[in-house]
């Protein structure tokens, strides 16, 4: 890739973005080039990872536990950095910028994890305003917002409930309101279904898909196999740190799990 001062970043998008279009291509919204990471123990979580994923894709990315795919979700959100090869993410090129500039990139993507991390003291409304508040957006628009993502999880009648009155399930549909709520280009799911029984897990994978029909990318990381091989996605399979295979349409069908 080539070397650009930050300034240049945002022009550079557009260029590719208007050479991709006039090819008729995709366009893309997170490209890995000889991506490897490794930890100062000494371990390489991952090893040579070229990836693309294009806008509006929903991509599941699967792998035993250990196999590095938690580690690419910190990767795209420059939690870590990478030891060798470039990351492009939503028009950064994530190894290469500021401090400065982390939350700008982050504000682009919605994040769900595995154990919701929601604020327990804050009702529902508190969580997911939050990020609104964060960002200055008025009284009067946050409210509407998290209506909307609400709705959107259909929590509208728990909107003044604290996390601990909430099922499993609906914790994860707070999480995604709130990882929703400032419109992200992109979704990172890492395991957001491995604390849930599997009508809660069909709810959320339903969810996850209802929300990329509405525009918004989805990479969502799962050991559900069950859900995979009915959902008829992308998926890219992660063993010991490399990709071992990628397929449209797939299933978990590789290696043992
Ligand atoms: P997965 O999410 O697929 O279970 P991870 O990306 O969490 O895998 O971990 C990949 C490998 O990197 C594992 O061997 C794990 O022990 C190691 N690892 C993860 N995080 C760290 C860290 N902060 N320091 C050292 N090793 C780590
Ligand atoms: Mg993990």
């Amino acid at each position: 890739m080539m070397k650009l001062k930050d300034e240049q970043v945002e022009t550079v998008h557009e260029t590719e973005q208007d050479r991709m279009l006039e090819e008729g291509k995709r366009e893309p919204i997170i490209i890995l080039k000889d991506v490897a990471k490794e930890y100062k123990s000494g371990v390489h979580a991952l090893k040579n990872i070229s990836l693309r994923i294009d806008k509006g894709e929903f991509v599941f990315i699967v792998g035993t536990s250990g196999s590095g795919k938690s580690t690419l979700m910190k990767l795209l959100l420059k939690e870590i950095e990478p030891t060798t090869g470039s990351i492009y993410v939503n028009g950064f090129f994530v190894h290469r910028i500021r401090r400065k500039q982390i939350p700008k990139l982050r504000r682009t993507m919605g994040v769900v994890f595995q154990n919701f991390r929601l604020l327990k003291d804050r009702s529902v409304y508190q969580n997911i305003a939050f990020a609104q508040k964060a960002i200055g957006v008025p009284a009067v628009r946050i409210r509407k917002r998290v209506a909307e993502v609400l709705s959107m999880v259909s929590l509208i009648d728990k909107v003044h409930a604290k996390p601990m009155e909430l099922s499993g399930g609906e914790q994860q549909r707070v999480a995604i309101a709130r990882a929703l709520v400032n419109q992200p280009m992109l979704l990172l799911a890492d395991e957001p279904t491995g604390n849930l029984d599997p009508a809660n897990s069909w709810e959320i994978m339903d969810l996850l898909e209802e929300i990329n029909k509405m525009g918004t990318t989805v990479v969502v990381v799962t050991h559900n196999r069950e859900i995979v091989d009915a959902m008829k996605k992308r998926v890219i399979t992660i063993e010991k740190g490399e990709i071992i295979s990628d397929e449209q349409r797939g299933g978990y069908t590789h290696g043992e799990y």
